[in-house]
């Protein structure tokens, strides 16, 4: 290592920017990060730097009190946007004994910034000695990733709590008793946003002397939204849902690529069906979940897109509700949206449809087929799950229920994976397309029934009578 790593503290300490264009602005947002004092050397100011001072955050000092300025720093920001000046700037640092940080000249450096993950104060600094800034930002990225936003805030509780724990829970418990604070409950309800829950566990567990509640090691059971497809498409939450889990159920539709986040020891389940062989059935699924639970564990429950749509959810929550176990959702992008952007089909656009309906087009089996046209009317886009088999069906059916036979319609195949296919045509052509094309599952189709004229206020008279009495009960058939 040619650079020293270290975090220095610099609360009440005076930091100095040298300069006051845009470059001293991002160093100084840099040391805004911290309690240091702002000393801001430069005649003139722009805007954002002026607000600081204005704001009392920072303090103006003109070029000739630039020596005393580095003789209170503990180190400084040479940011002038002119090299020649940087330059002699840094020249004059060197003679007064301050450690500099010179924008775009590492060979001037003697300090250089790392790349930050900032969870105050949790940070995390990454540095490369200036060898690949690229690889540094993407490490950061991925690091970004594994830790929750409200880690800090869980970190900061822990430092205010830290002489209670001292006084009252016994040394012997100390260690099982942050890793109950850091790798169970509380820190899986701060995650999840439930921060006042987890301080009053804490404080509960302290008064306890350090017995923390048995629940912390009941299992819980995470249903999480895998998204579409491309696992950089998964929420921050359900990557970390991921990463904790002992055990991961997943489905057939979710992508490798997402289960490559878990952790490499994590089991991994699969209980996909193929349509028409249903090689798991629901009360098997749901069984073998809730006993993985009971029996301690983590469990993720991944699937495709979001878990509560079509993904059967809720009999899944109703089966853990009766096993008295307990569960979250995790949401994730469901598949009509990531095909919707994908394609650039603007389900919603002003003057033209004011709804989106996620409607199915496949029924459970033995049940009776779904009624493809009960939110068909003019202002709004349906999006059809499960639509392959049936798209003549309901091409046809649709027609019946007065849609425009000339009206577009677009299948997404495989959406947000490699090999998306996106084919768009007419309401009446759409089985042959389907057909001709040879889509297959999984697709998503999109009828888009616009208004006929501009203005989004009221459908036109020119809707079938069927259509305006379908239009009566449209509010409790948001989802069909
Ligand atoms: N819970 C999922 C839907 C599960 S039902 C979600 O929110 O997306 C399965 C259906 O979802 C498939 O038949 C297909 O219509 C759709 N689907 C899932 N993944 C898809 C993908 N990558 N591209 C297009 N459609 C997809």
């Amino acid at each position: 290592m040619k650079s020293f790593p270290m975090f220095i503290n610099v609360a009440d300490k005076t930091i100095v920017v040298v300069g006051g264009g845009e470059q001293a602005a991002q160093k100084t947002r840099l040391a805004l990060k911290t309690e240091a004092r702002l000393l801001l050397v430069a005649d003139a100011l722009d805007d954002e730097l002026r607000q600081l001072v204005a704001r009392g955050r920072a303090t103006q000092v003109s070029s000739d009190g630039l020596v005393d300025a580095l003789q209170q720093a503990r180190f400084a920001f040479v940011a002038t946007g002119c090299a020649g000046a940087d330059a002699s700037v840094a020249g004059i640092a060197r003679d007064v004994g301050v450690l500099v940080n010179v924008v775009d000249r590492p060979d001037l450096c003697d300090l250089t910034t790392p790349a930050l993950v900032d969870r105050d104060p949790v940070v995390i600094a990454i540095g490369t000695e200036g060898t690949a800034p690229v690889l540094a930002r993407q490490i950061k990225t991925r690091i970004e990733e594994l830790l929750e936003p409200k880690l800090g805030d869980l970190a900061a509780l822990a430092g205010r709590l830290r002489n209670a724990v001292a006084h009252k829970v016994p040394r012997a418990r100390h260690r099982a008793f942050w890793r109950w604070v850091f790798v169970g409950a509380p820190r899986r309800s701060f995650a999840s946003g439930r921060e006042t829950e987890a301080a009053r566990a804490i404080k509960e567990a302290i008064d306890a002397r350090g017995q923390v509640e048995q629940t912390a090691g009941k299992g819980l059971v995470s249903l999480v939204g895998a998204g579409p497809g491309a696992a950089d498409l998964m929420t921050l939450r359900g990557v970390q849902r991921l990463q904790e889990a002992d055990v991961i159920f997943y489905d057939r539709l979710v992508d490798p690529g997402v289960l490559e986040l878990a952790r490499r020891d994590a089991e991994r389940v699969y209980v996909g069906k193929k349509p028409g062989a249903h090689h798991w059935p629901q009360d098997r699924i749901n069984r073998v979940i809730a006993a993985a639970a009971l029996a301690g564990k983590r469990v993720v429950r991944l699937k495709c897109g979001d878990p509560l749509v079509f993904g059967r959810a809720a009999e899944e929550a109703e089966a853990l509700d009766a096993a008295g176990v307990e569960w979250e959702v995790v949401p994730g992008v469901t598949a009509a949206l990531a095909a919707a952007s994908q394609a650039k089909i603007f389900p919603t656009s002003r003057g033209k449809t004011q709804r989106l309906v996620l409607a199915t087009g496949h029924s459970a089996k033995g049940a009776a087929e779904p009624d493809f046209v009960a939110e068909a009317r003019p202002g709004g886009t349906i999006a059809y799950y499960m639509c392959v088999e049936n798209a003549d069906r309901m091409a046809r059916a649709l027609q019946s229920a007065g849609a425009p036979s000339d009206l577009l319609v677009q299948v997404v195949e495989n959406a947000a994976h490699a090999q998306t296919r996106v084919f768009t045509g007419r309401l009446s052509e759409l089985g042959q397309l389907v057909r001709d094309e040879g889509v297959s599952n999984p697709a998503v189709l999109f009828v888009e029934w616009p208004f006929p004229a501009a203005g989004c206020e009221r459908a036109p008279r020119s809707a079938s009578k069927a259509a305006s009495r379908r239009s009566d009960r449209a509010a409790e058939l948001s989802v069909v």
